[in-house]
């Protein structure tokens, strides 16, 4: 399959998965992961019209920043070392991956300098895997309380990784919490604003999460494929 027949088949799943929940397509949107993928296939996807990619290690990101950022909008979602926010912060439009409060403090203090606001998602350890990134469920709201203070830092959803299942059924409970923790923190008003949104659903389980209710989904291999050079060890 070519790039385009991925993008109708992945476009035709999202719709019948509205189909079933009663939501519409245009509340989805797609951030292409290009962390598996040549420089050239980064180019075929931004110029198929999907207009989000989406990377995780620093290094990689920041050269297929270097070349292609006019052409889409930038989301870093992978574990972000506090030493590499300077690399990412003012380029990058999105961070999925915020994650503890030394992140926090650096992202801040690096948009000051650039007097930037910064779009953040604070990512959530729902299924609890030692393997996963981010906040227990339990330290969310005190967290967002830290965060809620900062004047560089938008908070504009939640994100999880829910674990890699032969059954992606067996993700819905991951979803349908983030969801909930998601609803919880608007009904404490803890930001001066509603957050809105859930980064959820990987090519493994999208549809899932679509049902529960994600409004950016983080698709790889899926839509994008994987290419030899680097493997799937993120
Ligand atoms: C790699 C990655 C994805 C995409 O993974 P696929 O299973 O290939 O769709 C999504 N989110 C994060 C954080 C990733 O690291």
């Amino acid at each position: 399959m070519n790039l385009q027949d991925r993008l109708s088949m992945v476009g035709h799943r999202i719709r019948e998965a509205c189909g079933r929940c009663g939501r519409s397509e245009e509340e989805i949107q797609i951030i292409a992961v290009t962390k598996y993928t040549t420089m050239k296939t980064v180019e075929q996807v931004l110029s198929s019209g999907i207009g989000h990619v989406g990377e995780s290690r620093t290094k990689e990101a920041q050269s297929k920043y270097e070349t292609f950022h006019p052409l889409g909008t930038w989301h870093f979602i992978g574990h972000l070392q506090t030493n590499k926010v300077k690399d990412i912060v003012g380029k990058f439009e999105y961070i999925h991956s915020l994650d503890r409060l030394s992140l926090m403090k650096e992202i801040e203090k690096k948009a000051a300098d650039l007097n930037a606001v910064v779009n953040c998602f604070i990512q959530v350890n729902v299924s609890g895997e030692k393997s996963k990134q981010g906040l227990s469920p339990e330290a969310l709201f005190s967290f967002a309380q830290e965060v809620s203070r900062m004047k560089q830092i938008r908070v504009v959803g939640l994100m999880t990784m829910a674990p890699y299942e032969l059954d992606a059924e067996a993700t819905r409970p991951v979803f349908r919490e983030l969801r909930r923790l998601r609803d919880e923190l608007n009904a404490k008003d803890i930001f001066s604003y509603p957050v809105q949104h859930l980064s959820m659903g990987m090519s493994n389980d999208f549809e899932i999460a679509i049902e529960e209710g994600a409004t950016w989904l983080r698709l790889g291999s899926v839509l994008v494929g994987e290419e030899p050079i680097q493997r799937r060890d993120a």
